[in-house]
């Protein structure tokens, strides 16, 4: 092979790198991706959001001969990246159904003359016969398909036009190189993507799933709403997402905090188009600080210093929470995701679940079986949000990652704990499993033990189990704990069914003779049931914060508000004149002159030509 190619190769990569997209080096996974797809090989590369997947195929885009055309499913989407593109000096343009024909032969005709490197088109529009003749005439060098995983029945949203961009491709005089990239990808829908889009002998790469700037913690707490608006409060300059599982919790949480004084946006299906799109753009623009959403928003959000993700209510399932949760933070700065945790949520799940739209279109059999996966889903989520292990292992294990040490950046490696001698109660949950025959779910052994005197009860004839009432001094929840707990450490098993029915197991036999003590393991603060701060948290922050001084503070906040004044004379959201970070970097190198500028990261050529020097103004003014 010829070496002088392979290192202007490399020094194309670099200074493209630098000059577009301001950056020095490449994070994880992204410049493997890049040269495999250099060389000509199709690529499928998982990795989590925020992880960088545009610079992925944008950066190659650049420096391949002819166009890339990006398949993306939401407007949004593709207007925030070519406006981004645009922002960096690349000529990008997209084509949706946002713009008039008029609009669109223009786009398509300056395309062809070959003004734009990276054309975003959705995709119903490929097989539009002005598209087609557009793309048989030009040199197509790549199509690229971006969250792949709507092309997937088994994906959480699946786009029937998605599977219609192989037919596109084939239509192609020349055969692009295909890359493809999703955030999540069960093995399922990996081989779906493979298949759809045919690729040949890919490259395949899952890149670490970990994002190590964001700090995980689940709170079990009553008043939620107390909580949530605390933390807002305390993060006042901070943009955060707050997700709510249902529109009704939207509106309740979203009014609670207007009344609390703090304005903030709301999100959800049930809104109009046009109240949707300004909440958005407020959100975006930075106009408002907090978004309260249902999951309907965040897909065409790239915003990267949202600060922190709250979850008001548990997800459905781990997929949902990490690809919400990972908005948080996509700046590589420090930021937190917080699940405000309640039981009544799995019962607030399981009925979404029940009622859940897509469900019609499956025939019966097809429906049990995603059915039984929705609900193993759950219950690896309120897994999730109940141990005690360490929260980032885990999401790795859960996303198939070996997971090592405690990470010391979550909840649960930060916080203390207390053990609890519950033997006694743990010996009666077997007693009562067994003597009832194992018929009953979580809730009836637990009204058993606790001696309740419902219908429900008398009807199965409970009140006349030996184990009725033995355990009445216990609250329902630490009865709920007791069991909670048996079923992590193996003492019980519940069926997959929907009925979740409670089994003996071959351990269960030692609670019975004493064989074991059974420990049950509290956050100390949750006894407590205070509404303080962790102390993980607090002194986490200081960590973060004590990188800069007091006057580097001071700074960031004057060149933030550069930035909301820049971003608002260029009509662009402000984090893509500059994101958190790289303010952050021009705090702690305090750059004076235009070279020293370009060694911020973020600075590319394009951005210190356009805003260098106001930036610079605002740091000479501060170093005086
Ligand atoms: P994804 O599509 O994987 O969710 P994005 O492509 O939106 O993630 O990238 C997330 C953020 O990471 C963006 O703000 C982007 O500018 C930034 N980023 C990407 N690559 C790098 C890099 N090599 N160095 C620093 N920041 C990067
Ligand atoms: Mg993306
Ligand atoms: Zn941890």
């Amino acid at each position: 092979m010829n070496l002088k190619v392979k290192e202007s190769e490399l020094m194309d990569k670099m200074k493209t790198l630098k000059t577009y997209f301001g950056y020095d080096t490449f994070r994880l996974g992204q410049e493997e991706i890049i040269d495999q797809i250099l060389s000509g090989r199709d690529v499928l590369a998982v990795m989590p959001t925020g992880a960088g997947k545009s610079l992925c195929y944008q950066l190659p885009a650049l420096l391949m001969p002819g166009i890339t055309v990006v398949v993306s499913p939401l407007i949004s989407l593709m207007m925030d990246q070519v406006k981004a593109l645009n922002e960096a000096g690349v000529h990008a343009a997209y084509i949706n159904s946002s713009l008039t024909e008029s609009q669109t032969a223009k786009a398509l005709e300056l395309a062809a003359s070959g003004r734009y490197k990276i054309i975003y088109v959705a995709p119903e529009r490929l097989e539009t016969p002005r598209f087609l003749d557009f793309a048989c005439h030009a040199e197509i060098s790549m199509v690229t398909v971006d969250e792949a995983h709507c092309i997937s029945q088994w994906g959480q949203d699946f786009r029937p036009s998605y599977t219609r961009i192989l037919s596109f491709i084939r239509c192609l005089p020349m055969r692009p190189v295909i890359s493809a990239f999703t955030a999540t990808a069960t093995e399922r829908v990996r081989e779906d993507i493979l298949a759809s889009l045919d690729l040949e002998k890919p490259f395949e790469t899952v890149t670490g799933f970990d994002r190590e700037n964001l700090y995980f913690e689940v709170q079990r707490a009553r008043d939620k709403k107390a909580r949530v608006h605390k933390y807002v409060e305390d993060h006042r300059e901070d943009s955060g997402i707050i997700y709510c599982a249902t529109r009704k919790g939207v509106d309740e949480l979203y009014l609670y905090l207007e009344n609390a004084g703090i304005s903030a946006g709301r999100y959800h299906a049930g809104m109009s188009a046009d109240a949707r799109k300004k909440s958005q753009e407020d959100f975006i623009y930075d106009r408002i600080r907090v978004m309260v959403a249902t999951n309907a928003f965040g897909m065409g959000i790239d915003k990267s210093n949202v600060r922190y993700v709250l979850h008001f209510n548990m997800p459905q399932s781990m997929e949902n929470y990490y690809q919400e949760a990972g908005r948080a933070g996509r700046d590589g700065e420090p930021a937190e995701c917080i699940l405000y945790y309640s039981p009544q949520d799995t019962v607030i799940n399981r009925m979404l679940l029940e009622s859940k739209e897509s469900y019609r279109e499956y025939a019966e059999e097809e429906l049990r079986l995603i059915r039984t996966q929705d609900m193993e889903r759950l219950r690896k989520m309120e897994e999730y949000c109940t141990t005690m292990k360490c929260l980032r292992n885990c999401i790795l294990i859960y996303f198939g990652e070996q997971a090592e040490e405690r990470c010391g950046n979550c909840s649960n490696c930060l916080e203390e704990f207390e053990e609890t001698d519950m033997s006694d109660a743990a010996a009666d949950v077997v007693r009562c499993v067994r003597s009832c025959g194992q018929r009953y779910g979580v809730n009836m052994i637990a009204g058993t033990l606790l001696g309740e005197n419902t219908a429900k009860i008398r009807n199965s004839r409970m009140d006349q189990n030996p184990a009725y009432g033995s355990q009445s001094k216990l609250s329902r929840e630490m009865i709920r704990e007791v069991i909670r707990n048996m079923l992590e450490q193996g003492y019980l098993r519940q069926t997959t069914d929907r009925y979740a029915v409670l089994k003996l197991t071959e351990r269960s036999e030692e609670l019975l003779k004493g064989e074991r003590e059974f420990l049950i393991r509290y956050k100390k603060e949750e006894k407590q049931e205070s509404i303080g701060k962790s102390k993980g948290r607090s002194g986490r922050k200081q960590e973060q914060n004590a990188e800069l001084t007091e006057k580097g503070k001071e700074l960031f906040e004057e060149l933030r508000a550069l930035r909301m004044q820049l971003a608002k004379k260029r009509s662009v959201p402000p984090y893509m004149v500059a994101s958190d970070r790289t303010l952050r970097d021009m705090c702690t190198r305090l750059p004076l002159t235009r070279e020293e500028m370009l060694e911020v990261s973020g600075m590319g050529e394009k951005k210190v030509k356009q805003y260098g020097e106001q930036f610079l103004k605002k740091i000479r003014e501060a170093s005086d």
